[in-house]
């Protein structure tokens, strides 16, 4: 599917009540396997969260592509996950309900706050990394980590043995002491933040249309994986520095970012993190040499950081990219109709010039000015002159083909560089223009306006013309087509 198609899927799923609940049961699946497994290689030490817990990054970016409605996705999954991994049905409901409400106000916050998909500004990152670390997993860390010590506040013997099965039997374990709840909330906190920093980007990134795209480069994609790979490896295989670890991976991500955009930024990130999970979990390569905690810290920084510097930096680097397109454009294009203004013109026409000069290929310029234009002024005032220089120019802009160039060079003033073509072939194209601009506007068809016809002047590039020459020559045809009566295609002999 392409990016259109994409778009319009999420369209149709975000429109459709029908299509929204599938999204939310499809929401409730991949939190609970996702949960699971991200559970499954969390370390149980001191750890009530997974260290990177994914699913969170997957509900949040659901609610904001499908609306807040598909948040009971998450009460959903989360049920069904406590049930499997613990604490308890009532502790699943408890924190289910705090989650799919912190879905809803990220989905809320993510609009009210304009946060754009593309992650195309700096304030779209910073933006993003507020709303996750610091609104929504605050919430979720709190009543996650209240509801586990609340459970573990209640004694063993008040719980009916019939309630056992339903009770205490996972993962995710109730706090027996306050003492642990400041840990647990750290845990919590970054787990859960750095699956939403990770995974909802990427999900945003491969949905979302308009995505600046590189041009496809099948070099700069395998090097990208072989990249990503050498990094896995490095992370698990080596006992190196952890911080000689980040000076490889930094550098690697604002690459894939400068080469491959925000598809590919987002995707190294989550490619790169099972390996860093893995040597935090298992405690081998760059975190070999740390205590069990201090490895769950390492991960859930490393990744953190790695998302955020990496996000970061690409959205400069994008806005200051978009910036420079926009300018360029705007010093290309005249200010008041759709073709480049005369400084791109002659710009334009000198290296057609020098193109022609060594290929020895034919180029032919057009001036054409419209007729009596201080008339159309004068007798229906400047805006409605303005229209016609307007429809004129469209016109003119659907006559010409790709490889020429159309520009405004004067008021009322136009000229066309047409490279490849003869003497002849530039007067038929002049001639077609003014046939066409006449047709446009005959006075029979308006009664009571004024016929509006142009004069052109064409000449051909001679061997050492420069600009001047050139569009002299064609000026001075276009003299000789007013004087002839207006309406008419001179070419300079
Ligand atoms: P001719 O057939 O000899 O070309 O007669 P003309 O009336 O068109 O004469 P000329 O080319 O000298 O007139 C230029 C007029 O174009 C004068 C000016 O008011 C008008 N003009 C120039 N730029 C603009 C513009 O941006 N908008 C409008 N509405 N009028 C413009
Ligand atoms: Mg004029
Ligand atoms: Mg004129």
């Amino acid at each position: 599917m392409n990016d259109s198609a994409v778009a319009a899927f999420v369209a149709r799923v975000r429109d459709d009540p029908a299509r929204t609940a599938v999204a939310a049961v499809v929401l409730a699946a991949t939190y609970v396997l996702l949960g699971r497994l991200t559970f499954s290689v969390s370390v149980e030490h001191s750890n009530v969260t997974s260290v990177v817990f994914a699913p969170e990054g997957i509900a949040l970016a659901f609610a904001i592509l499908f609306g807040p409605r598909v948040a009971w996705g998450v009460f959903a999954g989360q049920m069904i996950l406590s049930i499997w991994s613990g604490p308890s049905v009532l502790g699943g409901a408890a924190i289910g309900a705090v989650n799919s409400l912190e879905c809803v106000l990220g989905a809320v916050l993510f609009a009210h706050w304009r946060i754009s998909r593309r992650f195309e500004r700096p304030r779209d990152v910073a933006l993003f990394v507020t709303l996750v670390f610091l609104v929504l997993q605050p919430i979720s860390a709190t009543g996650g980590v209240a509801v586990l010590w609340a459970l573990g506040a209640i004694p063993a013997d008040a719980i009916p043995a019939s309630w056992e099965p339903w009770w205490i039997q996972g993962i995710q374990k109730p706090l027996p002491s306050f003492d642990l709840v400041p840990s647990a909330w750290i845990h919590w906190w970054i787990g859960n933040s750095v699956g939403q920093i990770l995974i909802a980007p990427l999900i945003l990134a491969w949905t979302t249309a308009g995505i600046s795209r590189r041009p496809d480069n099948r070099s700069d994609l395998a090097a990208s994986a072989i990249a990503i790979g050498a990094i896995g490896m490095l992370a698990i295989a080596l006992p190196i520095h952890p911080l000689l670890m980040l000076g490889v991976t930094y550098p690697l991500l604002v690459w894939i970012g400068l080469r491959r955009g925000l598809r590919g930024v987002t995707t190294a990130n989550v490619l790169i993190t099972p390996a860093v999970i893995w040597a935090g979990a298992s405690g081998r390569g760059f975190l070999s040499h740390l205590s069990v905690a201090d490895r769950l810290t390492y991960v859930g920084f490393f990744v953190a950081t790695a998302c955020v510097f990496s996000l970061m930096l690409f959205a400069m680097f994008e806005e200051r990219r978009l910036l420079v397109a926009r300018l360029e454009q705007l010093a290309r294009q005249d200010p008041l109709v759709p073709l480049a203004n005369r400084r791109y013109f002659v710009e334009r026409l000198e290296q057609q010039l020098a193109h022609a000069a060594h290929s020895g290929q034919t180029l032919a310029a057009v001036i054409f000015d419209i007729d009596h234009f201080k008339q159309i002024n004068d007798e229906y005032g400047h805006a409605a002159g303005d229209l016609v220089l307007i429809t004129i120019a469209e016109t003119c802009a659907g006559l010409v083909r790709d490889s020429d160039l159309a520009a405004r060079i004067g008021g009322e003033e136009f000229a066309i560089v047409l490279p490849e073509t003869t003497v002849e072939a530039a007067g038929r194209f002049a001639d077609r223009l003014r046939a066409a601009v006449a047709n446009q506007h005959r006075k029979e068809d308006q009664p009571g306006t004024v016929a509006i016809t142009i004069s052109a002047g064409v000449a051909v590039v001679r061997p050492g013309d420069n600009v001047d020459a050139v569009l002299g020559r064609a000026d001075n045809a276009l003299y000789q087509a007013k004087r002839g009566g207006r309406d008419r295609v001179v070419t300079a002999t």
